[in-house]
């Protein structure tokens, strides 16, 4: 769904009220065996962690289900995540200025995750 913008007129000219979130972009992949993953960088538009909420894991590793995915010529961004136990998480979003994603104890983990 789109998000709703409100307009308040402010004097004469009136003012855009609202913000606009970005997706922090995925600065670096540690998961090579991912087909999304090309010389350690995420190609995949966006990309969902955390579909366990306590747990941040990329919910978009695809491991080899086909020699490449994704766009080659896009970086990935964080789409969305669940994990609202992390500091960086607002609103199911992630407003981390960027993230990396790594293997850890054998899961494709957000690395940048911190407990709040
Ligand atoms: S961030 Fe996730 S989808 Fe992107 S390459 Fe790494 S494991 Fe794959
Ligand atoms: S930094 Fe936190 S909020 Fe952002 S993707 Fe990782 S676990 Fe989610």
């Amino acid at each position: 769904m789109l998000a709703e913008c409100e307009w308040i007129p402010i004097g004469i000219t009136g003012e855009w009220k609202g913000t606009t979130m970005e997706m922090p972009p995925v600065k670096g992949c540690q998961v090579t065996d991912c087909c999304y993953n090309m010389d350690e960088q995420c190609h995949a538009l966006a990309i969902q962690v955390g579909d366990n909420p306590a747990h941040p894991i990329c919910d978009t590793f695809a491991g080899q289900v086909a020699s490449q995915c994704g766009d080659r010529a896009a970086t990935g961004n964080v789409g969305a995540c669940k994990v609202s136990v992390c500091e960086y998480n607002e609103n199911l979003e992630c407003i981390a200025d960027s993230i990396m994603v790594g293997y850890q104890q054998g899961e494709p983990d957000c690395l940048t995750f911190e407990p709040k």
